[in-house]
């Protein structure tokens, strides 16, 4: 699968090309740390341009549904409910989605796989981290590292 491999901060992102899509946003690593529950200023500015030429839905994995319903509500996107995970494409099923949806996310076995098997594009994006960020939540950051580094190795993940 090809996913554009931006290497910087969702802030950084040039989003000029995202044009008429469904964009998914991720949130732990990708708007905001594990262990935060406010968006910067600087994030909520790309994600307003997004919505300027694109829907766009908030959808994470994190097993406490109220706090990424918390963070949506802040910045006044929606949430998706849907009682599935990433990577599971099921979730599309909950939402009016366009012909191009964009997974943007920091994780590949999550954002990644669920673009790949929704057949949708990913954006990778470097990933937030802060130093309160459970032990459990940087052991699954390595090991999605680590997956992501051997997928690219056998061509499973192109860049
Ligand atoms: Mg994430």
């Amino acid at each position: 699968m090809f996913i554009k491999d931006e290497n910087v901060f969702f802030h950084e992102l040039d989003i000029h090309d995202i044009v008429d899509a469904t964009v998914i946003l991720d949130i732990d690593g990708t708007l905001t740390c594990s262990s935060k529950k406010q968006i910067k200023k600087e994030v909520i500015k790309v994600v307003r341009e997004l919505e300027k030429k694109n829907v766009v839905y908030i959808f994470s994995n994190n097993y406490n549904g109220n706090r990424s319903r918390e963070i949506a509500a802040s910045i006044n996107i929606p949430y998706i409910e849907a009682p599935h995970k990433k990577p599971n494409k099921k979730i599309l099923k909950y939402i009016d989605e366009t012909c191009l949806v964009i997974a943007i996310g920091d994780k590949y076995l999550t954002d990644g796989l669920f673009a790949q098997f929704a057949k949708a594009q990913h954006i990778r994006v470097k990933r937030y981290r802060c130093s309160d960020d459970s032990m459990m939540d940087k052991v699954a950051c390595f090991v999605d590292d680590v997956a992501y580094v051997i997928a690219k190795f056998l061509h499973i993940a192109t860049t």
